[in-house]
């Protein structure tokens, strides 16, 4: 029975911090990024060790608890929160330990994106991250992990050595490629539903600390034009380079000229990792496609660049996503994306073509959980506002340009972008891997324990 008592009880098992309703931290602990999500835990432990996990699993377990897991607490379908259930809170557990010889990191699973480039830059190193520097370690990883270094390094999974899981039978396993190697395969991209991750080892690459980085914004008026141009150059580009196309409102704000101060515009965003002069040289064509707004191309310190979208993207926002993976971007594809996208749906919305290709499709898509490795781009359709009365508005607009994309998807989504109400899209996420996901989820989950997630059922 999980009542009062049972709670109290509980409390004095572990090192970190209780949380309950009524506590002067309770609503502050159960906030996640997404602002539409409003869930009440029955209590919150905010772990110190690998120790509490265990005592937490068992101890949800015991009394038949859902749990759920905060990492960094992004996931735009708020699944690190539960209503009534049992939060696993990594706030405390953020530490990133860097061996630069060995060119690897140890992370908490507390640590968010911030917090590993900032260790592994000190070396002038990096691994694949993602674009928003707040994202959580956690989330990001086991559902891929996908960012600028990945068509270079591969996705973050793909530089995954090892992990320590906390499994549903609060048994602490180590899993890499010789050890539970089929925990291991599952964990690269399968989501947390195998267990709880209380310790990532990623490979880490020598980047930066400068890296060459454009800007380059377009008015809608020749939209079709640059994205043409982009498809094409994002075909032949080697791997240094990984470039982004995003459809979003200019910030009101200098140096952007005033009249286009939240219009809708495309932005391509680059990054180039290789030689400088030979970056500066592929760079030259994005920026004469058409006249543009605003450009700033340059060297940039890798970790500024990393959170150079954070204020786009704030915590408390209203936000809904949908998502595909794109088999090309076709002449009447780029019609139709010009055609639906303006005006973007709110202040923080915006549509994101994602490059894929480069390492990331030279890995096999049934070699690691992550399967869709060989579309030509992500698209992710992220939107954004601030006001309960625009809910409505915004998720239908999402709906409707998601549908109109849906001829030139591959039918494949990245997990990571799943929302709340794409439960019946998971099997897409996972392709061909779904099946072979389902029977290790058997072995190691099998009564469904971690199941606020991209929730993959056991194979009975
Ligand atoms: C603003 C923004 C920008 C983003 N940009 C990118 C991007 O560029 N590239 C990209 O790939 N993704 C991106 N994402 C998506 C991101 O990968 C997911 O939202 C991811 O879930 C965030 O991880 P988190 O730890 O913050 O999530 P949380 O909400 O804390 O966790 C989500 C889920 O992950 C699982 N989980 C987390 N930690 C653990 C653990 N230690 N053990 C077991 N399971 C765990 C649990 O199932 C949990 O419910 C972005 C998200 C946001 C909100």
């Amino acid at each position: 029975m999980f009542d009062e008592a049972t709670i109290k009880q509980s409390a004095e098992i572990f090192n970190g911090k209780l949380i309950q309703p009524g506590d002067a931290d309770y609503d502050e602990a159960r906030t996640v990024w997404n602002g539409m999500i409003d869930r009440k835990p029955a209590a919150i432990v905010q772990c110190a060790d690998v120790d509490d996990v265990v005592n937490a699993v068992n101890f949800a377990r015991e009394n038949d608890l859902l749990i759920s897991i905060k990492g960094g607490g992004h996931s735009v379908a708020g699944r690190s929160v539960c209503d009534d259930g049992l939060m696993i809170d990594f706030s405390r557990m953020k530490d990133v330990k860097v061996d630069p010889k060995a060119k690897t990191a140890t992370v908490e699973p507390g640590a968010a994106l911030a917090d590993l480039d900032a260790a592994t830059q000190k070396h002038g190193l990096a691994t694949t991250g993602g674009l928003v520097s707040e994202t959580g370690v956690g989330g990001l990883t086991l559902g891929g992990g996908m960012g600028y270094l990945a068509r270079k390094y591969g996705l973050t999974v793909d530089n995954l050595i090892s992990a320590d899981v906390v499994t549903a039978e609060g048994k602490v396993l180590h899993a890499s490629d010789d050890e539970n190697s089929d925990l291991m395969w599952a964990l690269r991209g399968g989501g947390g539903n195998f267990g709880i991750v209380t310790s990532f080892e990623f490979k880490l690459h020598e980047v930066g600390p400068e890296v060459l980085t454009a800007q380059i914004f377009y008015p809608m008026e020749t939209a079709e034009q640059v994205l043409r141009a982009y498809r094409d150059f994002a075909a032949e580009a080697p791997d240094e380079m990984s470039c982004y196309a995003l459809a979003v409102n200019v910030p009101p704000i200098e140096p952007f000229p005033e009249e286009y101060h939240m219009k809708t515009a495309i932005v391509l965003v680059a990054c180039h990792i290789g030689d400088t002069k030979e970056g500066e040289k592929l760079l030259e064509p994005l920026q004469k496609l058409a006249e543009p707004i605003f450009q700033v191309v340059g060297q940039m310190q890798y970790a500024a660049l990393q959170q150079s979208f954070d204020k786009g993207a704030p915590k408390g926002g209203r936000y809904y996503w949908k998502a595909h993976y794109m088999k090309s971007l076709p002449d009447e594809a780029i019609k139709t994306f010009v055609k639906k996208v303006d005006p973007l749906p709110g202040p923080f919305s915006l549509v994101g073509i994602e490059p894929m290709g480069g390492a990331i499709s030279r890995i096999e898509p049934s070699a690691t959980a992550f399967p869709d490795r060989n579309a030509a781009f992500g698209m992710g359709i992220w939107s954004g506002w601030t006001e309960a009365s625009h809910d409505e508005k915004a998720i239908e607009w999402t709906r409707e340009f998601h549908k109109a994309m849906e001829p030139y998807s591959t039918g494949g989504v990245y997990a990571n972008y799943l929302d709340r109400d794409d439960d019946d899209r998971v099997k897409d996420a996972f392709g061909v891997n779904h099946d072979h996901l389902r029977k290790i989820k058997a072995k190691y989950d099998p009564d469904n324990f971690f199941r606020m997630n991209q929730n993959i059922s056991p194979k009975s």
